[in-house]
């Protein structure tokens, strides 16, 4: 038996990075996955791997929400689940980001979220009940010098988490945030940098001594998308090898 049987989980930036090993993990705890994104030729072939179904989602257009959800529905007559994981990043000082840049990364990793529970979860709802899960960052909860922007949208979608889990805790929908450190996807390594610099890196900087693998952000959110964590509603969860601990003095 499946952790996800019989659900029907809809996931944004699904093509590729730690949105596509949600997509495989939850294909293979037996949920029908609606795979989102703007990556078209990624996400359809992923799509076709696993048994799911590919829907062009621009998470920052709310017609395009309208439309996901209605192919979603077509397909499998409702909707039960979602993990809002498309997100954007641009690194800048904060004096020198571009007015347009910090709008663009608000536009898709805030407002995204925003209308992905707001159009979601009233089908959620009309399903009987399910759960939300919305990708934030451990800059959701602590900042990092060169991503302003980025770090007020988290921290954003830790508010929006917060207020969903208590608005919808209700209708039988739980909402919960993962907070991931750094994770090995075309994200964090959007210039190819040496991968053995980066390990020696992450040896220094994080107390487990490696980067994070994008399967391991799947669990977590397979774990807040399944009855294992159904007693749990309304907080943000931090995967980052123990970054956040604390300051290592030695
Ligand atoms: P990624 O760049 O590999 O994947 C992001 C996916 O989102 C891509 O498939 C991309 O096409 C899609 N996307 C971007 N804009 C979109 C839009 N407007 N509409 C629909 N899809 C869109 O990055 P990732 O590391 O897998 O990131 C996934 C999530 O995890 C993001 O929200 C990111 O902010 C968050 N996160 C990542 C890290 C990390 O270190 N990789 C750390 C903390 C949080």
């Amino acid at each position: 038996m499946g952790k996800l049987d019989g659900r029907v989980v809809l996931i944004t930036g699904a093509a590729r990075g730690q949105g596509e090993q949600e997509a495989r993990l939850f294909a293979s705890e037996g949920a029908k996955v609606v795979l989102a994104d703007v990556l078209d030729d990624q996400g359809e072939a992923l799509a076709k791997e696993i048994g799911g179904l590919y829907v062009h989602l621009d998470v920052s257009q709310e017609e395009g929400w309208t439309a996901a959800v209605a192919a979603a529905k077509e397909a499998h007559g409702r909707i039960d689940g979602l993990v809002n994981n498309a997100g954007i990043l641009r690194f800048n000082e904060l004096v020198s980001t571009p007015l347009e840049e910090f709008q663009q990364i608000v536009q898709v990793n805030q407002v995204g979220v925003f209308l992905g529970i707001k159009t979601v979860a009233p089908e959620i709802e009309s399903a009987g009940g399910g759960t939300i899960v919305n990708t934030a960052s451990y800059t959701g909860l602590t900042g990092m010098s060169f991503v302003g922007a980025y770090a007020a949208t988290k921290h954003a979608i830790v508010g929006l988490t917060r207020v969903a889990a208590l608005e919808l805790a209700g209708k039988k929908i739980r909402v919960n945030a993962v907070c991931p450190g750094a994770v090995d996807t075309p994200m964090s390594n959007p210039g190819g940098a040496d991968p053995e610099a980066l390990d020696e890196l992450y040896q220094k900087l994080v107390p487990l001594g490696r980067v994070g693998q994008p399967v391991e952000v799947a669990r977590l959110a397979l774990f807040l998308s399944c009855e294992d964590s159904s007693y749990i509603t309304g907080q943000p969860f931090v995967i980052d090898g123990g970054w956040l601990a604390g300051v290592s003095v030695l």
